[in-house]
Formats: structure tokens, C-alpha cells, sequence
């Protein structure tokens, strides 16, 4: 297909994936799947130096957690790959060999000693610093006869020396830059592989890629990335450079406010569908109130004209309740799924999956994290072994224990144990008695759980069963009997 939308994230695997990164993945993916386009994983590991074993297969796992799927990329094949650049070296040279031909690079032969020769002197005479161009006035001979003789070299892009560039972005509109504040670029290093911008361009070219979405610390990179475009006679795609991600006093998103790998994220129990639901709005919106996405709707809604301008701040709060509201969307079954991994083995197992299952449900709505279940739990599959201290001495009277042992009396004898049933039963003897229901409520959950808060008491009086409530309220009857 001619005109089909082809999009790409394109990652140095140096680590951990950024959520930084999560959202130029997410917005790429959403732009393809809004598209019917195709969105591509490319792994940029040209700069050595930075390699870290394992985060390739990192990054893979992290995205196909999020649900960002890609048509083509390392593991999956495509017919534009290979999809790893330390596997494309011969293309990139091949490709840098050709604009030395055509006269618009040059090999550089200038030493690290002399590079910080002249930028120290540069630094002392308060002027920027940028290569002196030293080499490029060397003849085409001179350079082929000083690299047969095995001398080392870096190739560098010329840049022209007056004049500006103008290009247009999606999101930042029309941007204007002096050649002067350009660099003459290294393209292949000392040791035969590219830098980034050789790499990007050839390999957006021949991907086919048509869009260019990523973060704006790349923005600065388009006038070199364009000049090369033209070098070689191609288009270049469309480019959109996303705002930048701030932490909440609107400095630069770091790892010392707040974590910044997806993964630790993850571990700590936030829900993928809560985390690019999160993401997604750091920088998009629908342009309406709604809040609460998933990824089905962000493909159908997203568009890049409401991609705004202006830092997105990381506000870990509204992740927080977006991690709650997609806890209570989920399933009991689902929920259960995430739970039950977490639980240590036997602390459910002498309860059947519709008892689990009715516990999640009825827990559902106190849950920040899944993990929360465990702690708040406890008390639905062994009796309390431990009492809320100022629960006792706020609630329990002297009348408390024959109170409670009258009411262990009436459930006993409930011919239907029902919430309804339950609940009459609890209310006519706070008649009987001629105190407020309250007066049995908040003993009797502290007698049932050893806490003052929970879910509401009908309902956990009626799934812990007649025989647990019993056995409960009567055993706590006679340890505070005293107080
Ligand atoms: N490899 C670059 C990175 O790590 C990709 C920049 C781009 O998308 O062009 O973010």
C-alpha cells in the first residue's frame, strides 16, 4: 500500500524503558492503530558504550505488558528489517561512503587530543563549542592515501556554512535554525559504526517510515536529520515532537522526584490499563471531561492535533486514581487473576474459588493496588488473631460481651442466613436492647475482623457464614469480657 502510515519507536536499549519512552511507544501505536497503519519496533544500539545486557528483551517485555503491540520489530520480522541496528552496520557505511562521494561529507582524521585542544581553547575565549572544521578543506587524495595508510578516521557531515533551515512540525508549528549553530556531525565513528543521526535517517528511509513521533529532546536533531534527507534526495517524514514530561514543580521529569522505569511501576501493582490510561494524558486529551480510557478508545480517538505544546506533568496522584477506578472496573474474575499470584499459597486454600471470588468483590472498592488485597483479606479466611487497640477501648462497654453473645444467639438461630435476615435480626435486637444499632455494629466488626473499618457489615456477615460469625462474635465476647 502506497500511502499506508508507517510509524516506528525506536529505542537505545540502555536500561530500563522510560515512561517517557512508554508514552512515545503508546502515541506511535495509537497513531498507526487510529491509522490502520503499521507501527515498528527498531532497536537502536549503535553507541556500544551504552549497551546493557538484557534490555532488549527488557523493553519487549515491558511493551507487551502494556498491550503496545508492534507489526514488525526483532522478534517479530517485517520486510524492512533486520530491525536491530548493530545489524545494519554495511548499509549505514555504504550510505556514509556515498555522501563522501558526492562531496557532502568528509573523513576527519583530528585526534582526540586535538579535539579537547580546541575546545578547551574555545572554552577559554568564551565561544561555543563545535569542531574547527579542520579536516574538511583536506583533498579527496590526501584522505584516501592517509586512510590506506591505516590512519583511523571518523566521516562527518558537512553543514553549510551560511544560511539557515526552516521545517515544519505538527506540533510545534514552523521552526527556523541558523546553520551556524550546527556542528559538522559525525556520522560513522572511529570504530566503523554510525552515530544516531546517520542511522535514524537511513533507516526511517528505508522503513518507509512516514511519521516521526518522539520526545522534543530530539527537536534539536531535525536540521541535521533534514540536511541528510536532502543529501541523499529522499522526503523526509512528518515530524512531531511530543512535549516534554515535568515532575510536578515543573522541572524536567527525574528519577529523583519519582520513579521513571515503567517497571518499577509494575511492580508496584499499578495496572496496565491504569498506567496508559495515565499515559496517554500526559500530553493528549480528548478535548472533553472524560477521564477514563482504554486502549480501544485511545486508538479510536487519538489524533495528533490534540497533542499540545506545553510540558505534561507527571502527577503520580491522578495514577493513583486512575489505578483505582480501573480496579473497580475490573471483573471479580479478573481481579482475582491479578490477586491470586500474589497470595501465598494456602493462605485461600482451604476456601473454594466462589468464596475467593466474592471476598475480591467485596474488597474491590478499598483496593488502591492489588496487593492490597492480602493485608485487607485476612480476617476472610482465619479467624482475627489480633484486635484493634483504640477499636476495643473506643467501642467496647461493659455490656459489650453479653451484647454480642445475645446476638450470636439470634444468627444462631436464623432459619435463612441472609443479609436481610441478617440485618433484622441485628436491628431488632438493638431494639430489644433499647441502644442504637451502632452499639452492636462496631463491636461486632471489631469482633469479626479485629479492625474498626472494612466493608459493610451485612454483606461480610453474610459471606463469612453463619458459623464463622458465631464462632467469632462469641469468642470475642469472652476475651474482652472484662474491659
Ligand atoms: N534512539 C533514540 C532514543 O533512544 C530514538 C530517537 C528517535 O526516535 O529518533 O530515544
Amino acid at each position: 500500500m502506497e500511502n499506508q502510515i508507517r510509524v516506528r519507536f525506536a529505542p537505545s536499549p540502555t536500561g530500563y524503558l522510560h515512561v517517557g519512552g512508554l508514552r512515545t511507544a503508546l502515541y506511535n501505536y495509537l497513531f498507526a492503530k487510529h491509522h490502520g497503519g503499521k507501527f515498528i519496533l527498531r532497536i537502536e544500539d549503535t553507541d556500544q558504550s551504552r549497551k546493557v545486557e538484557g534490555a532488549v528483551e527488557n523493553l519487549i517485555e515491558t511493551l507487551k505488558w502494556a498491550g503496545i503491540e508492534y507489526d514488525e520489530g526483532p522478534d517479530r520480522g517485517g520486510s524492512a528489517g533486520p530491525y536491530i541496528q548493530s545489524q545494519r552496520l554495511d548499509l549505514y557505511r555504504a550510505h556514509a561512503q556515498e555522501l563522501v562521494n558526492q562531496g557532502h561529507a568528509y573523513h576527519c582524521f583530528c585526534t582526540t587530543a586535538r579535539l579537547q585542544e580546541v575546545r578547551q581553547k574555545q572554552l577559554a575565549a568564551k565561544l561555543s563549542t563545535s569542531y574547527d572544521r579542520h579536516c574538511r578543506s583536506l583533498s579527496r587524495e590526501e584522505a584516501e592515501r592517509r586512510i590506506a595508510s591505516g590512519e583511523k578516521s571518523v566521516i562527518r557531515m558537512k553543514i553549510p556554512l551560511d544560511g539557515e533551515l526552516s521545517f515544519e512540525d505538527v506540533i510545534r508549528g514552523s521552526v527556523t535554525i541558523s546553520y551556524k549553530m550546527i556542528d559538522d556531525q559525525v556520522l560513522i565513528k572511529s570504530d566503523g559504526y554510525p552515530t544516531y543521526h546517520l542511522a535514524v535517517v537511513v533507516d526511517d528511509h528505508l522503513m518507509g517510515i512516514t511519521h516521526v513521533i518522539r520526545g522534543e529532546e530530539w527537536l534539536s536533531s531535525v536540521p541535521k536529520h533534514i540536511l541528510l534527507y536532502r543529501y541523499f534526495g529522499w522526503e523526509a517524514p512528518v515530524l512531531a515532537h511530543l512535549p516534554l514530561l515535568l515532575n510536578p514543580d515543573k522541572s524536567k521529569l527525574s528519577k529523583r522526584q519519582g520513579d521513571v522505569a515503567v517497571e518499577d511501576y509494575r511492580t508496584k501493582g499499578y495496572l496496565k490499563e491504569a498506567m496508559v490510561n495515565f499515559i496517554a494524558f500526559l500530553g493528549w486529551n480528548p478535548g472533553d471531561e472524560r477521564e477514563i480510557f482504554f486502549m480501544d478508545q485511545l486508538s479510536q480517538e487519538f489524533s495528533l492535533d490534540r497533542v499540545g505544546k506545553s510540558g505534561a506533568v507527571f502527577n503520580i496522584e491522578k495514577l493513583n486514581w486512575l489505578n483505582q477506578q480501573h480496579i473497580k472496573l475490573k471483573s471479580n474474575e479478573e481481579l482475582a487473576r491479578l490477586i491470586k499470584p500474589l497470595m501465598l499459597s494456602g493462605q485461600s486454600a482451604d476456601r473454594d474459588d466462589q468464596y475467593f471470588l466474592k471476598v475480591v468483590g467485596l474488597l474491590k472498592e478499598r483496593l488502591n493496588f492489588p496487593n492490597d488485597f492480602i493485608e485487607m483479606s485476612g480476617y476472610f479466611f482465619q479467624d482475627p488473631d489480633s484486635f484493634d487497640d483504640a477499636g476495643v477501648k473506643k467501642y467496647w462497654e461493659p455490656e459489650t460481651s453479653g451484647r454480642l453473645k445475645l446476638l450470636a444467639d439470634r444468627f444462631e438461630s436464623l432459619p435463612e442466613y441472609s443479609h436481610s435476615a441478617i440485618e433484622s435480626a441485628l436491628r431488632q435486637c438493638a431494639d430489644e436492647l433499647q441502644i442504637k444499632p451502632t452499639k452492636l455494629i462496631h463491636p461486632a466488626r471489631l469482633a469479626l475482623s479485629g479492625r474498626t473499618i472494612g466493608p459493610g457489615l451485612f454483606e461480610m456477615l453474610e459471606l463469612l457464614g453463619k458459623e464463622s460469625v458465631v464462632r467469632r462474635l462469641r469468642g470475642a465476647a469472652e476475651k474482652f469480657k472484662g474491659v
